[in-house]
């Protein structure tokens, strides 16, 4: 059996590694070496002209990374994968390496924060034209991009109120006029979701969340179109921002585990998303799970599991309400990571969207008083006593 014909479980232990595996170790090698030689120049040449694989220079390609994005690549179902040191750098590689100047994007007000930046700040330094649509509004951004656009640009389930895109759809609506389009999947996981069998041309997350899922290594990949894929790997190449063959290590180590992690935060985050909604001091919960969420539908239709991120807003509404509440919890980082096996707490004002004034946010429709919560894979018995000694004060 090929590994393609596995599931996605046993392809997040087996997939990829078995061709980089040296001397009978079991273990994919951390590969340091920033050179790679040649008995003759002949061969060298081969491999540099790609004729032959192999590689050159560790800015460009390293062994330990190309079995992370080959991983990658088999879990989302694409043609190729390519990677980065961050989320952000394939982000912004994705975007540099495949737009020119004078053409159009369109895509939603609730991208990750620092997304945002590159659509509002940079992107049109180099007269590209970005349209941000309202998240929620179907309609509005199926006109858009009938307007013509060359790119679109999808995040599903949104960062941090968990608001849910029709991909299929939007998909169908890009593909009518010619464009392309990209899905960051960083909160579903390809274990929730898998873009590309809904349409989608490329998927990228940021595998410093789920994928790594041990809060101690920075990523990004991209997968989908080879054609796409190589543009991106071009730009990135020589941008520079080149994912850490250490880096990739532990992401491939964090990434065995993906299937039994995820499962197991589907399951606390809907323990705790019921828990917090039945809750006295609970103004409102956002979680895709829940059937109160606007996006609950089409989640339930695209997705595998509802995923480990949801958020809440304190019926006290104020900074100071969080300020007070966030150091009650105990089994709950204050930090802005998320996606990790311990859970994390924070407001979207020093997470996600540190990056953006209280009136950029409340343009983002994000209140002040949310609260984030990334669910970890302790026992939900223990996530739920925490919450509750903690809203005691309210
Ligand atoms: C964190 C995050 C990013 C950016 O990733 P980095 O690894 O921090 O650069 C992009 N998209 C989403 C949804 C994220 O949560």
């Amino acid at each position: 059996m090929t590994i393609e014909k596995t599931m996605l479980g046993t392809q997040c232990i087996w997939g990829g590694e078995q061709t980089s595996l040296l001397q009978g170790a079991t273990q994919v090698p951390v590969v340091h070496s920033v050179g790679f030689a040649y008995n003759d120049v002949d061969e060298w040449m081969q491999v540099a002209l790609g004729e032959k694989p192999g590689h050159i220079y560790g800015r460009n390609t390293n062994p330990t990374v190309a079995v992370f994005e080959e991983k990658v690549r088999l879990l989302e179902g694409g043609a190729a994968a390519t990677s980065a040191s961050t989320g952000m750098g394939i982000i912004s590689s994705t975007l540099f390496g495949l737009l020119r100047p004078g053409q159009r994007v369109v895509s939603i007000k609730d991208t990750y924060g620092g997304t945002s930046v590159v659509f509002t700040e940079f992107l049109e330094r180099f007269n590209v034209n970005v349209t941000l649509c309202d998240t929620t509004d179907h309609q509005q951004i199926e006109a858009e991009i009938a307007k013509g656009c060359e790119l679109v640009y999808l995040e599903s389930p949104t960062n941090p109120t968990t608001k849910v895109l029709d991909i299929a759809r939007l998909t169908q609506a890009a593909h009518n006029v010619g464009a392309i389009v990209v899905v960051d999947n960083t909160f579903a996981t390809p274990i929730n979701q898998r873009p590309l069998q809904l349409g989608a041309d490329l998927v990228l997350h940021s595998a410093t969340k789920f994928l790594g899922g041990h809060a101690d290594a920075l990523g990004g990949v991209v997968s989908g179109r080879k054609d796409l894929v190589d543009q991106i790997y071009h730009y990135r190449e020589i941008n520079g921002a080149t994912l850490h063959p250490m880096a990739a290590y532990l992401l491939l180590r964090g990434m065995k585990t993906l299937n039994l992690r995820v499962r197991q935060q589907n399951e606390n985050a809907m323990a705790v998303a019921t828990f917090l909604e039945s809750h006295a001091a609970i103004e409102r919960v956002f979680y895709p799970g829940l059937e109160s969420h606007s996006g609950h539908k089409v989640a339930s239709k695209q997705m595998q599991g509802y995923g480990g991120m949801l958020s809440f807003s304190l019926k006290e509404n104020s900074f100071d309400a969080i300020r007070r509440f966030i150091p009650r919890m105990q089994f709950a980082h204050a930090a802005a990571n998320l996606g990790a096996v311990e859970t994390t707490i924070g407001p979207p004002a020093t997470t996600s969207h540190v990056e953006c004034t209280p009136e950029q946010r409340a343009a983002f429709g994000i209140p002040e008083g949310l609260i984030r919560y990334s669910t970890g894979i302790e026992n939900v018995e223990d996530l739920l006593a925490d919450l509750d000694q903690a809203l005691a004060i309210f």
